[in-house]
């Protein structure tokens, strides 16, 4: 048997030129993907063979390049979910953005794992560390980490939240005892990751007491009093209100002042949910809308959604990085640090988290923020939110239109005057017909049609096309 050239063993290429031209023409197929986006239909359904192009036995051999870019050119990119396209308003989705794209090339290139060691990467996530300490307003010694999204930054909060109650031996000994006792507070507007967070820190979702919501679909204080204190009378033990920032159903805002107030005279956490609200900081405008986010114990947002950075990009920052620290810090034989060379650095992000290696998401939220700097993405968040208050206006004056939830933020939830039937029809046809695509939701038992802004492109021609596509496909369905 012959050996093959050592290069051969290699899995980078042996003519660099091809794949040169190569990824230039990638590169430019994905510029012009963006720059043209609106000519496209926002969304297509996925024909059957299609889907089943991805139903393939696992590849052995080795095929060239260009073949495997021409199957993503004609199966993969033509049926993405949407969320680039203008007209794309369903549930909360980030648009991206070319320069974030060009972030995320250069981070795969470095191949940087950010669980720990002393390299700059790292040192850039410490940087967006203390620039989300700064735009929060969050003492020195807060900590703060990337995690895939704010559903997993909820759960951390929640970990380390049950940590302060029962002591990091929790860790141990697990939540028995004392901790059965442990009760906490959200309103029933919350995400359902709050309920799932609860529930994966090990307390049983019964232990969430989902608090009734007032008119504008924030938390009942009077009822959130109440039952804090009827569990006390039981002789339970209050620890933690978790308040959203933004709900994701009508983007209504509890009052965080009001929860601060509370916790603090009762001696509980308050952890807030600001998945997109939270970023309302950025934006002079609307920074007034979160006041009291700056009182919270623990914030979890993501940078993927109203920020415009890619997928993903979650964070949680937490006011007492020590207490964060001992929620999750191991010592490991393999993974101890020194004191010089590449494993000097301490503490490192596994420390403050259940990953250990972590992609370097840093880098695509560090050039977004750099590049166009937080007052210019406040002032996309002011435009989205401008278009929610335009999208009511017309609701209110379209006699076929009926508004279920007023626009608090960015978010506005409607519907045709028709059954629920036909408003999720409705929803599906425009989907279907790659004009708009809006999602559903359920406002006080009445299926809405929910129209969430968040996307850096969407004008008001895209609201027009909403408006005008939904009494269109409404009239065609109750003639
Ligand atoms: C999107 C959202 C979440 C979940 O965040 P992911 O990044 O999808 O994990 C949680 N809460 C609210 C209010 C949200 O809008």
């Amino acid at each position: 048997m012959t050996e093959e050239p050592e290069a051969g063993k290699s899995l980078d290429p042996q003519d660099w030129a091809e794949l040169r031209a190569a990824g230039h023409r990638m590169l430019d197929d994905m510029f012009d993907f963006i720059q043209h986006v609106r000519e496209r239909p926002v969304w297509r359904p996925i024909p059957p063979e299609v889907r089943a192009h991805f139903r393939t036995p696992l590849p052995q051999a080795s095929q060239p390049l260009e073949t495997v870019y021409k199957e993503f050119s004609e199966f993969i990119l033509p049926y993405t979910a949407g969320n680039v396209h203008p007209a794309f308003m369903g549930w909360v989705h980030g648009g991206g953005t070319p320069v974030g794209m060009l972030a995320e090339m250069l981070s795969a290139g470095i191949n940087a794992n950010l669980g720990g060691r002393d390299h700059v990467p790292v040192e850039v996530e410490r940087q967006l560390v203390e620039w989300a300490r700064e735009m929060f307003k969050f003492p020195a010694g807060a900590s703060g980490l990337f995690v895939t999204g704010t559903s997993l930054a909820n759960f951390i909060a929640v970990l380390v939240a049950r940590a302060q109650a029962l002591g990091p031996e929790v860790r141990r000994t697990g939540v028995g005892g004392d901790g059965t006792l442990l009760r906490a507070y959200t309103s029933r507007a919350a995400h359902r990751c709050i309920p799932l967070a609860v529930d994966l820190a090990g307390f049983g979702t019964d232990s969430l007491r989902l608090i009734p919501t007032d008119h504008r679909h924030r938390i009942d204080l009077t009822a959130l009093r109440e039952a804090i204190e009827n569990d006390r009378r039981d002789g339970l033990r209050p620890f933690l209100v978790i308040g959203t920032a933004g709900t994701v159903d009508t983007g209504a805002v509890d009052p965080i002042d009001d929860l601060a107030n509370l916790c603090s005279d009762q001696g509980m956490r308050l952890h807030i949910d600001g998945a997109f609200g939270a970023l309302a900081v950025l934006s002079p405008a609307l920074a007034p809308l979160v006041k009291g986010l700056e009182r919270a114990d623990s914030i979890a947002f993501d940078f993927h959604k109203w920020a415009q950075v890619p997928y993903d990009a979650g964070f949680l920052l937490v006011r007492d990085g020590n207490l964060h620290r001992r929620t999750f810090a191991t010592p490991a034989a393999y993974l101890r640090p020194d004191a010089r060379g590449i494993a000097a650095g301490a503490p490192w992000f596994s420390d403050y988290g259940p990953d250990l290696s972590r992609g370097f998401r840093a880098l695509k939220t560090w050039f977004t923020l750099k590049t166009f700097g937080v007052e210019r993405i406040g002032s996309v968040l002011a435009h989205t939110c401008e278009l929610a208050r335009y999208l009511e206006r017309k609701v209110l004056v379209e006699r076929r239109l009926e508004l279920l939830a007023p626009a608090q933020l960015n978010i506005v939830c409607f519907r045709f005057a028709a059954d629920d039937s036909v408003n999720s029809q409705i929803v599906v046809d425009l989907h279907e017909a790659g004009i708009v695509a809006p999602s559903t939701t359920i406002i006080d038992g009445k299926l809405a049609i929910r129209a969430a802004f968040v996307n850096h492109r969407t004008q008001k021609c895209d609201v027009d096309a909403l408006v005008s596509g939904v009494v269109q496909f409404g009239e065609r369905l109750t003639v």
